[in-house]
């Protein structure tokens, strides 16, 4: 495996099922040795190093590292607030029509990560090296540009 895209869905069921087939610690370990990664929303809660509001003791969600970032988890709010917005992108020209459906947010980063976007002033989109995050879901509007910086990363 050369690099890893983690998508959205619901980081609580993904640590549960990433600790069942025994894949935390592995993860951990080629995160840890550089191997580029891209996730998005619930894969951004959990390539973060520390998750706020992580979910019940027991069930929540584990953090893999990858990005030294902490993220909180429903940030934006309940479902019902899911949200579009354009929100300007570095290294990209023109907004990204950006959709948040139950989305998290980036409350704290490390002195090696980028803030490549915002919304309500806080970072959505953060790279470290060649490991990308967003709270969004690029692949719900057709526009790979997202992706596309990713896999000319690698
Ligand atoms: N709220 C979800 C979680 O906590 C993420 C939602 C998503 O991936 N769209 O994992």
């Amino acid at each position: 495996m050369d690099a890893l895209v983690l998508p959205g869905g619901e980081s609580t069921a993904m640590s549960k099922l990433l600790r069942e087939f025994e894949l935390l610690d592995p993860l951990r370990e080629r995160l840890a040795g550089g191997m580029p990664a891209y996730g998005s929303c619930a894969g951004m809660i959990l390539l973060a190093t520390e998750i706020a509001d992580a979910g019940v003791p027991g069930r929540e969600a584990l953090p893999l590292g990858g990005i030294d970032m902490t993220v909180r988890r429903n940030a934006f709010g309940r479902q019902v607030d899911s949200f579009e917005e354009d929100v300007a992108f570095d290294g990209l020209d023109g907004s990204v029509h950006a959709v948040f459906i139950r989305a998290p947010w980036v409350e704290r980063v490390g002195p090696s990560v980028e803030v490549l976007a915002r919304a309500a002033g806080h970072p959505v989109a953060v790279r470290q090296g060649r490991t990308l995050a967003t709270a969004f879901h690029p692949e719900m509007t057709g526009d790979r540009r997202v992706h596309r910086m990713f896999v000319e990363s690698l």
